[in-house]
Parts: structure tokens; C-alpha cells; sequence
């Protein structure tokens, strides 16, 4: 259903459907299906299913998900797991999504020769959503 006020360029107007942005982008023209901007795959801190959200620093899947890293103490671990690798949590979490999704991208990033940028987030989404279509939108 869309939002009454659903504004140009509005993510959250109608769940994985794109609303041209005020500059009139044709987005149809993209390769694949049309992919929202600014969407992150991320493997849950707490279950490891992989989810995509809107949101760069989402660490878990779900509302249950978050309650129960916390308690457990795996947010704490991982935190700490991140430190060391000098990484922010979310983007240690969403390279654990590259690594599954996209092996090959995920080495060239070890390597140096790539970096976790928008192009190599937009190759893990599509690989995203062409393993698991209709899912795991958060
Ligand atoms: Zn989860």
C-alpha cells in the first residue's frame, strides 16, 4: 500500500519499490531489478541470516534479534572482535555478507585491490537478492 505522503525519492512510501527522485532518474534503466540507494546486506549479529535494511549500521535482523545480542553477549564479543580489526561492528558484519555472498569480491577487498564502497555493496545486494528473492528486507 502506498503512503498518502509518500514524498519523491521516499524509500519507505511501499517496501522495495522505487519512487523516482525529484531529479526524474530513470531507474528502469538499471541492469538486473531496480535497487533502492543506500540499501545494506549484513549478516545478523545474532542468528547469521543474512537481511538487507535501509539503515548502514544495523547489526541485527530483527527487533528480537537485538534484545538477544545483548543478552547473550555477542554484541559485546563482536564489538570487541571489531576493535581489533579496526572496523566499525556493522561493516565487519556486512563483510561477512560479501564473504558469502560474493567470495570473489570479498578476496579482492582482503587483497586491497577493492574496498567495501557503494559499488561493492550494490554487487552484494544483488547476489542477495538473487539468493533469497522477497526476503529478508528489514
Ligand atoms: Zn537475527
Amino acid at each position: 500500500m502506498l503512503a498518502k505522503h509518500a514524498a519523491p525519492g521516499d524509500m519507505h512510501a511501499e517496501r522495495g519499490r522505487f519512487i523516482p527522485d525529484a531529479n526524474g532518474r530513470d531507474r528502469s534503466r538499471l541492469p538486473d531489478k531496480v535497487l533502492p540507494r543506500a540499501r545494506y546486506v549484513c549478516c545478523c549479529a545474532n542468528c547469521d541470516r543474512l537481511f538487507e535494511s535501509s539503515r548502514r549500521d544495523r547489526v541485527t535482523c530483527s527487533g528480537a534479534c537485538r534484545v538477544s545480542a545483548h543478552r547473550n553477549g555477542l554484541l559485546k564479543a563482536l564489538r570487541e572482535l571489531a576493535n581489533t580489526l579496526d572496523l566499525p561492528l556493522h561493516e565487519l558484519l556486512q563483510m561477512q555478507a560479501t564473504s558469502q555472498l560474493c567470495p570473489q569480491l570479498f578476496e579482492q577487498i582482503g587483497e586491497g585491490t577493492r574496498e567495501l564502497d557503494d559499488l561493492a555493496r550494490q554487487e552484494t545486494r544483488r547476489a542477495f537478492a538473487k539468493s533469497v528473492p522477497a526476503n529478508g528486507t528489514a
